[in-house]
């Protein structure tokens, strides 16, 4: 049996910033994709807010080319908000699988 180590003990006296918050969740990552992204159709979107409104960071460029990894997402869908208002509708989100994905700590 895997048991996860305990995330670090926050010091309560300061806030947190939200990478500190994100690094307390816990994840069971689902391998059956949940978000996947026509990366087709982003290269034609030239405002991209799906690299500013994550917090988990699970959008990034790589030589110029959109890239994702759903391991840190914490299933706040506003990627798939933005993509579809201000960016170009490439994103198919959907909750993980039941038992699979973030269990908040709230930190
Ligand atoms: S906002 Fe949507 S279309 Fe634009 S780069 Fe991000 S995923 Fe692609």
């Amino acid at each position: 049996m895997f048991l996860m180590p305990e995330p670090p003990k926050a010091d309560a006296s300061k806030p947190l910033t939200v990478d500190e918050r994100v690094g307390l969740d816990r994840f069971e990552f689902d391998e059956e994709p949940f978000i996947t992204v026509d990366t087709d159709v982003c290269r034609t979107c030239e405002t991209k807010p799906c690299l500013y409104v994550c917090p988990s960071k699970v959008y990034h460029l790589e030589k110029g080319a959109l890239v994702y990894n759903t391991e840190g997402c914490i299933e706040l869908g506003a990627c798939a908000i933005v993509c579809k208002h201000i960016g170009k509708d490439a994103i198919h989100w959907s909750y993980p699988r039941g038992s699979y994905g973030v269990e908040f700590r709230f930190g």
